[in-house]
């Protein structure tokens, strides 16, 4: 029976003839056939039967973080690239693709890409460029770093990463260069479920094990368009295939939702509210495990501080726990939530049922969509806690089990400052850098920056306020140097003044690990035709000789760079990117990565075994299974060598070494446990106490900002979920690719019909959408697949450019007119969608679309919320009909308004510092880390501080 039978996507067939094949067909070549892979060419049928012949390379993909394993086929006549398909020795992928893998070949041959290094010409800003060498690029950037460091001024060199892709290598660069200069993308994306996970158990991201679980709840749409996308899609399908039930919530009809088994449409915001209501469910009905409770929450402090009055006993506990929750009745949820209240019983029941094999994954979704979203991760959470379902095989583990940590040549010391640019005293506990507000921030004068590295990074687009970023940028005061390290253009290059290309995924290298399953593994992006040349025998120094153009990688960049910054060694920058096996010169890439693999456990002897160094067999093979599986980490026994010298905290069981906690005594055994404060799960968070949020001390439910109650419905308000992506597109670089763009081109408004009715709007019809600082035109989609009174609009699309810029993503963009009405209105008219435009490439003039989206985050303002700094993505809207001056795609925004609405979030923060006078708790991390003295606020001894510091070794799991 095929699976889509079996999964009742299909009835079955009617049985059909025996086939004559015997058997040859694979789902792909065999390694060992990669070196000299032979296929008919598509192109001579009928007439010719011409042979092909192709060196398979592995790499990855690098179109969203997943990683999965490409197979480029190399023509090994003229090491051009001819296509991509799956790995099959990919641990995690295991040959599959989602489109946009094999959409990477669209991506390397798109007619718009930037080939050379580019330098601007004129005013920032005014579009002009002209082409320069990698050689003069870097001399202008190193000779602008070595002042800055010179000169102290070690926050004002800055790497604002889009899109990561890498195993700790820039963190390893800036930490050499000795700068407080990370910045990621992380506050708007998942750092309200980051630091709902973080605050029960340190580690900041579940890892679901789907495969083997007996129950799956959703929150959001993981099948289709997940953090691990395919990874984690193909064993949701495996764990269905083998009889697991799956429950999804979503105000959407997703993909996702429609293969559910149980479909939990809440209103958005209410999430909490409906897991709360299953845990009190677990817990009245007795569906809790007793013994992991006992074992790993840290019960007694919450009765300790919360029920001072009731003896301190395991039996208290729960009698504590359903006195607390008691008013979140499965009726309360229904009315909250808006759905069945039977609905939630009968979804807390399966859970109790499924105990150990209980699965549950949030990563965006609604934690990223509310004030308080972080609440949902951490009452999700607290499901896999209450039936023990944390570290099980078909349970929740913390993703950091299974990522591999690099060992590196050289290991640069921490550096001793504190970017308050990226981590300012509001945000004590933000999961991480507060990086939308840096346009309010460099406004406000609270810093400037030197040399700015946008990298794969598109803010203008992707980011809330887009036209905040704009002004920023375009005022050298603030922002000195601007180098955009990209593979494609994008609305934030425009505003550069070095825009370097660098590779996709088959032109470079990076190490990858993630958590898309129970076990472990690592895989290896490399640059597919210089592998190819190396083999066939031609040399090369630099990875940009093998590439188009003069497109190069960052991992050689990033080295060339570090050693013009400091040719003669003096500020101490050079010796961390020089050879450790070649004293005083540069490492190169095979040294950097040779060293790394020849330390992976079990690799040297899997490659010996193949009559290979470690180096050669990721060469060969693109990835390799560390460990099966990671389950129940946290009950490791600690071993003799760990447990010589330790001394066991009294009150709290911590087992401590050299000032570092390193396990817990539980039932009289040193295992290693979570490493929060008390190295047990925390239901009750003294750090929130700690941190002025006492109301917040265990896990509850937040009004969020756009709370159905709060809409005026009769005035036309809803709630607008803008954050949902389409499975096909990613965020920049996916304009580029004309397969996808062929597949999906516009984000038309999904409304209910009810809603379309009362506001007289029907299907294809211009809408004006508004929120407070501006609006987009758009058009309408009535579809029953969202609840009435919440409206949606997909994020991908509405890619632009001006009329003056370099032609780019004609595929996706539209040729915009941008006016400012008076400082700080701004205006976006679409004057051209996409069409047909002539090219090198024949499909480029066969365009049959013409709308290319609206670009609808340009008029959200900055919502940061207040405990995890996570941007509150969903926005209170007013829809009404389009008006006769309105057209398709139209976008105003008034950023002075922007402003205002930042300084009105801003109020509801409660800055730091915290106890020890601590700019951030000590146990948790951050991206970059600097040493502990950078931690106190200056001249504050930080020993009032209560935290029980984690050993090094779980910092690098913890970003
Ligand atoms: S899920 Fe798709 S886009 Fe993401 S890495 Fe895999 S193939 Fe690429």
């Amino acid at each position: 029976m095929s699976n889509s039978v079996r999964l009742g996507i299909i009835g079955e067939a009617p049985p059909r003839p025996e086939s004559s094949a015997s058997g040859l067909l694979t789902s792909a070549p065999p390694p060992e056939k990669w070196d000299d892979w032979v296929e008919i060419e598509a192109r001579g049928w009928p007439g010719r039967r011409v042979e092909k012949h192709y060196r398979l390379v592995p790499t990855t993909c690098f179109n969203c973080e997943s990683a999965c394993g490409l197979l480029a086929y190399v023509d090994k006549e003229t090491h051009a690239i001819r296509k991509f398909e799956g790995n099959p020795v990919h641990p995690a992928s295991r040959g599959r693709l989602c489109a946009k893998g094999p959409a990477t070949i669209n991506q390397i041959n798109d007619p718009d890409r930037i080939l050379y290094p580019l330098r601007r010409v004129g005013r920032r800003g005014e579009g002009k460029w002209e082409k320069i060498s990698w050689q003069e690029a870097m001399e202008l950037i190193a000779g602008r770093i070595r002042r800055a460091l010179e000169e102290g001024r070690r926050n004002e060199v800055v790497y604002h990463v889009g899109r990561p892709g890498n195993e700790g290598y820039v963190e390893r660069v800036l930490q050499a260069w000795g700068v407080d200069g990370h910045n990621s993308h992380t506050n708007i994306c998942s750092a309200g479920a980051r630091f709902g996970y973080a605050i029960w158990q340190a580690y900041d991201r579940p890892s679901p094990d789907h495969a083997n679980a007996e129950f799956i709840l959703l929150i959001s749409a993981h099948l289709e368009s997940g953090h691990y996308f395919n990874p984690h899609a193909q064993r949701i399908i495996e764990g269905k295939l083998s009889g697991a039930k799956l429950a999804v919530m979503d105000s959407r009809l997703s993909n996702t939702a429609s293969m559910a088994d149980f479909w939990l449409p809440t209103r958005p915001g209410t999430e909490p509210a409906a897991l709360l209501a299953m845990a009190r469910t677990i817990l009245e009905e007795g569906l809790y495990d007793r013994e992991f409770l006992r074992r790993w929450v840290n019960w007694e402090v919450y009765l300790r501080q919360m029920h001072s009055d009731v003896p301190v006993t395991f039996e208290q506990f729960i009698s504590c726990l359903k006195a607390d929750y008691a008013k979140y009745t499965p009726e309360y949820a229904e009315a909250e939530c808006g759905v069945p209240a039977a609905t939630i019983q009968q979804v807390a029941r399966r859970i109790g049922r499924a105990g150990h094999r209980f699965a549950a994954h949030n990563w965006r979704g609604p934690a990223s969509g509310h004030l308080g979203g972080w609440q949902v991760a951490r009452t999700l959470h607290f499901l896999s806690i209450l039936v023990g379902a944390v570290g099980t095989e078909g349970g929740t583990s913390p993703n950091a089990w299974s990522k591999f940590r690099p060992q590196f040549f050289d290991n640069p010391p921490a550096h001793d400052v504190w970017n308050e640019l990226h981590f300012p005293p509001e945000y004590p506990l933000a999961h991480y850098e507060m990086s939308y507000l840096l346009p309010h921030f460099l406004k406000e004068g609270r810093g400037k920056i030197d040399v700015y590295f946008t990298r794969v990074f598109n803010p203008v687009w992707t980011y809330p306020d887009g036209f905040s970023w704009v002004e920023v940028l375009d005022d050298e005061s603030k922002i000195g140097l601007h180098v955009a390290l990209t593979p494609t253009w994008n609305e934030t290059a425009y505003w550069a003044d070095l825009v370097l290309p660098m590779g996709h995924g088959p032109e470079r290298h990076d190490l990858n690990s993630y958590e898309t399953q129970s076990g472990m593994w690592i895989a290896f992006r490399q640059p597919v035709q210089r592998v190819a040349r190396e083999h066939a025998g031609q040399p090369v120094q630099f990875t940009y000789e093998s590439n188009p153009g003069r497109v190069w990688e960052e991992d050689e960049f990033w080295i060339s760079l570090s050693w013009q910054i400091d040719p003669t060694g003096q500020l101490g920058v050079r010796k961390h990117f020089e050879s450790p096996h070649r004293p005083g010169e540069m490492i190169t890439v095979d040294e950097y990565y040779r060293y790394i693999f020849e330390r992976v456990p079990g690799l040297p002897q899997a490659a010996k075994a193949q009559g290979l160094d470690p180096l050669a067999y990721m060469r060969k093979y693109g990835a390799f299974e560390v460990h099966k599986t990671t389950y129940q980490r946290h009950e490791r026994h600690l071993t003799n060598d760990e447990r010589a010298g330790i001394e066991i905290l009294a009150d709290s069981k911590v087992v401590m070494k050299a000032g570092k906690a390193l396990g817990i005594e539980i039932d009289g055994k040193c295992v290693e446990g979570f490493p929060t404060p008390s190295r047990r799960l925390e239901f009750y968070s003294q750090t929130l106490v700690d941190w002025k949020w006492p109301e917040y001390a265990i896990p509850g439910y937040i009004q969020s900002h756009v709370h159905w109650r709060e809409l005026d419905t009769e005035r036309g308000e809803f709630c607008l979920l803008p954050t949902f992506r389409l499975p096909t597109l990613i965020h920049t670089r996916s304009g580029a690719a004309k397969w996808l763009n062929e597949i999906s081109q516009s984000n038309p408004l999904w409304i209910h019909p009810s809603d379309g009715r009362r506001l007289q709007l029907a299907d294809g019809d211009l809408a004006r959408v508004r929120t407070e600082i501006g609006y987009f035109i758009d058009r309408v989609w009535l579809t029953e697949a969202i609840r009435p009174g919440v409206v949606a609009c997909s994020h991908h699309l509405g890619r632009w450019r001006r009329r003056e810029d370099v032609p780019a993503n004609r595929f996706s963009a539209s040729i915009v007119q941008i006016s400012q009405t008076e400082p700080g209105k701004w205006l976006v008219r679409q004057v051209e969608g996409p069409g047909p435009f002539p090219s090198p490439d024949p499909d480029s003039s066969r365009v049959w679309w013409h709308e290319g989206g609206v670009p609808q985050n340009l008029i959200f303002p900055v919502q940061p919320d207040p405990i995890s700094g996570m941007h509150c993505w969903h926005q209170r809207v007013t829809v009404e009909r389009a008006g006769p001056g309105d057209h398709y795609g139209d976008v105003f925004v008034d950023t002075n308004l922007s402003h205002q609405v930042y300084k009105r979030w801003l109020a509801k923060a409660r800055a730091g510092p915290g106890p020890g006078g601590l700019r951030r708790p000590l146990w948790m991390n951050r991206p970059l880390r600097p040493t502990l003295d950078a931690f106190p606020v200056t001249g504050v001894d930080r020993a009032g501080s209560r935290d029980a510091v984690p050993s090094e070794e779980t910092w690098y799991y913890m970003i």
